[in-house]
């Protein structure tokens, strides 16, 4: 099948570089024309680990090819898939600016059939919106197809995640389409759900608050266990064993970030409220999620209550591991807070070199703590959890680890006689 894709950023590369993969003719486009060029030479913009080299051999076999072209690649493929980025307005309402400039594209180029494919998330009754426009131009119904088709792939675990998903949604207007986007993915054996428009862009949403519903129980019940003194990790292994509830997301921390989980749970709140919808759960929800930052320094502050003028090192600045993506990251949200209450900022991640006023960016995990009161683990990336603790010890002026991600193993951390500090952890 020969497919155009619309936007090369996590979804849309991550996508076209799969499909090629498939076998499919895959031209990925992007308005920037520098990260396009930087593409044709096989110079990937973001971290996602296999990508770079999923699209080098896709490259070498001519299945992938990268284009700035935008107009004159949709106008030649009759399958458009568009990943455009959909992000936050200040009203939480997501901003469909990118997805509408696509739409306009797409329209005057409608001369053949072509199905379109919405692969961003879109608030419910978008993709119906682009059916209706395109007919009011007058395009006969005839020539295209409106498919919803969204995405659930992870950051991080991207590649994987396409090549076993748990599933596949096409919401469509009618059966037309079907056959042909059963092939898509022909190589998976995940269920496909058929639906609506309005359905698919609804389970998309759904699942994202779902998810996020989870880290807000979990980062609930672990505020509870500690203020009775309860190790939250046992009250996990309780409720992990029960198939009702499952072990995933039941995670305690920061909270949740990302480009994601955060403005989707916002947008599907502005969109409720649009149809006069309650949304206390929603509501809970996101504030739970974004008091999280707020309870881990005031638990700092119970063993150092005037951070003014202290050093502390914050270990992690992306949303989550194995990626470089910052977008919505709690550990920025805390770095900055920090910040603001007058402490001096070391920081160092794996993948970014952070560049924020007042704050200093490491290359080195070891060096980054050197002369520092307290060291805070923000982002739970391997290299972290088990670190060289005599190292740290021995660079530290102070002796406080805030393990603001649950992920330490406390007696290591007090064995080398640092002090450890956690929400439902001791
Ligand atoms: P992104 O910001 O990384 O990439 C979007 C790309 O689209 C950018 O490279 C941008 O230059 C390009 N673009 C914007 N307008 C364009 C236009 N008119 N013509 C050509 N190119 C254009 O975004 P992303 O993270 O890949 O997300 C894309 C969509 O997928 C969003 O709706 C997002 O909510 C959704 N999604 C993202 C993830 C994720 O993990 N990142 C997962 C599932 C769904």
């Amino acid at each position: 099948m020969r497919i155009c894709i619309v936007g090369a950023g996590y979804v849309g590369l991550t996508t076209a570089a799969a499909l090629a993969d498939f076998g499919h003719e895959v031209q990925c486009v992007d308005m920037e024309e520098s990260k396009i060029e930087n593409l044709r030479q096989g110079k990937v913009p973001i971290y996602e680990p296999g990508l770079e080299d999923l699209i080098s051999k896709n490259l070498k076999s001519g299945k992938l090819n990268f284009s700035s072209q935008v107009k004159e690649s949709i106008r030649d493929y009759p399958i458009i898939i568009i990943a455009v980025g959909t992000p936050s307005k200040e009203d939480g309402s997501s901003n469909l600016t990118f997805l509408n400039q696509v739409v306009a594209v797409i329209a005057s180029e409608i001369h053949d059939h072509k199905i379109i494919i919405t692969k961003s998330t879109v608030p419910p009754g978008t993709n119906e919106r682009i059916y209706q426009t395109l007919i009011q131009m007058g395009i006969d119904e005839e020539l295209f197809d409106i498919v919803s088709n969204p995405e659930f792939l992870r950051e991080g675990t991207a590649l994987w995640d396409i090549y076993h998903p748990n599933k596949i949604v096409f919401g469509t207007k009618t059966a037309r389409p079907i056959n042909v986007l059963k092939e898509l993915y022909e190589k998976g054996s995940a269920p496909y759900i058929f639906t609506s428009l309005s359905g698919a862009e609804l389970i998309k949403y759904a699942s994202n608050a779902f998810l996020a519903t989870k880290i807000s129980f979990a980062n609930e019940i672990a505020r509870i266990c500690d203020a009775y003194e309860v190790n939250y990790a046992d009250v996990v292994k309780g409720l992990a064993t029960d198939p009702r509830i499952g072990r995933l997301f039941l995670n305690a921390g920061l909270g949740f970030g990302g480009s994601c989980l955060p403005k989707d749970l916002s947008s599907l709140k502005h969109s409720a409220l649009l149809q006069n919808v309650d949304t206390k759960l929603l509501d809970a929800v996101l504030e739970i999620n974004e008091t999280q930052t707020k309870l881990y320094l005031n638990k700092l502050s119970t063993v150092l209550p005037d951070l003014s003028k202290k050093q502390i090192t914050v270990w992690g600045a992306t949303f989550k591991p194995n990626t470089d993506d910052l977008r919505s990251s709690p550990a920025i949200a805390l770095i900055k807070q920090l910040v603001q209450k007058g402490c001096r900022v070391h920081a160092f991640d794996p993948m970014v070199q952070l560049e924020l006023p007042e704050v200093t960016s490491y290359r080195d995990q070891y060096e980054s703590v050197k002369d520092s009161d307290a060291l805070i683990i923000a982002t739970e990336w391997e290299q972290f959890i088990n670190p060289n603790w005599i190292e740290v010890k021995s660079n530290m002026k102070g002796s406080i680890i805030l393990d603001a991600r649950n992920c330490l193993d406390v007696n290591k951390v007090k064995r080398h006689g640092l002090l450890y500090l956690g929400v439902g952890k001791r």
